[in-house]
C-alpha cells in the first residue's frame, strides 16, 4: 500500500488516501473531490476547476496524470 495525500493529487487538502496501484488512489481522490465538491469547499472547488481547465487539453491532462503516476510508484510502501 501506498499512501498519498489529497494535495499530491491536484486537490486541495492533507485527507490521505491508501491504495495499492494508481488506478486505485486516482478513483479515491476523485471520489472525495467530488464530495468535498458537492459540499460547497470553497478550496475544492477551486482545485475541481484548475482540473477542470487542464481537461481542456487533453495532452496536458495526460501528461499530469502521467507524472502523478510517476511520483506514486516511486513512493516507498507503507509500513
Ligand atoms: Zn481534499
Amino acid at each position: 500500500m501506498k499512501t498519498m495525500t489529497c494535495k499530491q493529487l491536484g486537490g486541495a487538502c492533507d485527507h490521505r488516501f491508501h491504495a495499492n496501484s494508481f488506478e486505485e488512489i486516482a478513483e479515491q481522490s476523485k471520489k472525495h473531490g467530488m464530495e468535498m465538491f458537492q459540499k460547497g469547499d470553497q478550496a475544492h472547488v477551486n482545485a475541481m476547476n484548475e482540473m477542470r481547465e487542464l481537461m481542456k487539453t487533453p495532452d496536458a491532462m495526460k501528461d499530469w496524470f502521467e507524472n502523478k503516476r510517476k511520483e506514486f510508484n516511486a513512493l516507498p510502501d507503507d509500513k
